[in-house]
């Protein structure tokens, strides 16, 4: 449920009324301040409060149900829309984020030369793989701790934040310490368990569209980790499963805009996975900032044909510096700024 308050209510009105709501048991209020109107978002079990008891109180402009599971990941609860901060990069603001970087750290000599490359070309932050969740248990699974490490002297030599993807809930404290932003991958989009500890720390997570997942689930998984408590979660469409197999996947950007109706939160397009061919990064590349994306995701790997994971999809650095140029343009053409 959401209380509409009216322009210049008292905070002792509004002390008064989440008082009275509090006390109702087994529901939070939170307090969202915009810059025309003023709410309260309750969560939690709101059948047994009535309405026109809420609408007694002078404060109370009007009440809104709402519709969906999802409460904290609603628009409807916070209108503006969010912006979290990577490294002190704002991601959901009027300039692109740009996460460029192998799928897999393989060296120190790679992942810093590929980090020295997209820094050039404009990226602000560090993507790579330490621990990387394969199809098959015979691939290559990452460095591991050797490869945070290497992230770590990445960001030393260039400045750039970082961010990695995690697999398991025991590795929680130590990406915590070690990465700007950690990424759950498509694959464990809903491990509820991992999503549910990530909710209790205070870090950026990039949350990824399941391989499968539908929109609504994919926002429910957002709310596991938004209703622990931790509100920096930044979507990133990646590919769905569909009939289509020329693709790797199928890039579904009308789920931009319908996140961006549905949502507050920010979201990012990856045209790597969700692709799966390095010739149509560029494309849809464009296409992930025409539609309104608030940033990319894309591998770029020094020597894509040696690459231990996922060069058909890599494109170079120097592929990688005409993209940019290019989704400077039509960043220009949208309103945003790269
Ligand atoms: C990745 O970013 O390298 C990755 C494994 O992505 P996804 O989870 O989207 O497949
Ligand atoms: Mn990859």
């Amino acid at each position: 449920m959401i209380i509409v308050l009216r322009n210049g209510a008292p905070q002792r009105e509004i002390d008064q009324l989440t008082d009275m709501i509090v006390r109702q048991g087994g529901i939070t209020v939170n307090p969202v301040r915009g810059t025309d109107l003023t709410i309260l978002g309750l969560i939690g079990d709101t059948s047994r409060l009535d309405d026109s008891r809420i609408e007694s109180f002078h404060c109370v402009e009007r009440i809104m149900h709402v519709a969906e599971p999802y409460k904290k990941a609603n628009r409807m609860f916070h209108p503006g829309d969010s912006q979290v901060s990577i490294g002190g990069f704002p991601v959901g603001g009027r300039k692109l984020a740009v996460m460029a970087g192998p799928c897999s750290v393989e060296s120190r000599e790679q992942i810093t030369f590929i980090a020295q490359s997209i820094q050039r070309s404009g990226a602000q932050i560090l993507r790579g793989g330490a621990f990387k969740p394969r199809t098959s248990p015979y691939a290559f699974q990452g460095l591991k701790y050797e490869g945070l490490e290497l992230l770590k002297a990445a960001r030393a030599e260039t400045g750039l934040p970082i961010v990695t993807e995690i697999m398991s809930p025991n590795d929680i404290d130590r990406f915590v310490e070690d990465v700007d932003c950690i990424q759950v991958g498509a694959r464990n989009m809903q491990n509820f368990d991992l999503l549910r500890q990530l909710g209790k720390i205070d870090k950026p997570i990039l949350l990824k569209r399941g391989l499968s997942a539908t929109i609504e689930e994919w926002l429910m998984s957002a709310e596991y980790i938004l209703s622990g408590g931790n509100e920096k979660v930044i979507l990133c469409e990646r590919g769905i499963r569909t009939f289509e197999t020329y693709t790797r996947n199928t890039m579904d950007l009308s789920a931009v805009p319908v996140v961006k109706r549905l949502s507050h939160l920010p979201i990012i397009v990856d045209p790597s996975h969700g692709t799966g061919k390095r010739w149509m990064v560029e494309p849809m590349a464009r296409a992930a900032v025409a539609v309104g994306a608030d940033g990319v995701m894309i591998e770029v790997h020094n020597d894509p044909q040696h690459a231990l994971s996922d060069g058909q999809q890599s494109v170079t650095p120097a592929q990688f510096d005409e993209i940019m140029k290019d989704i400077r343009n039509i960043a220009a053409a949208v309103g945003r700024e790269l």
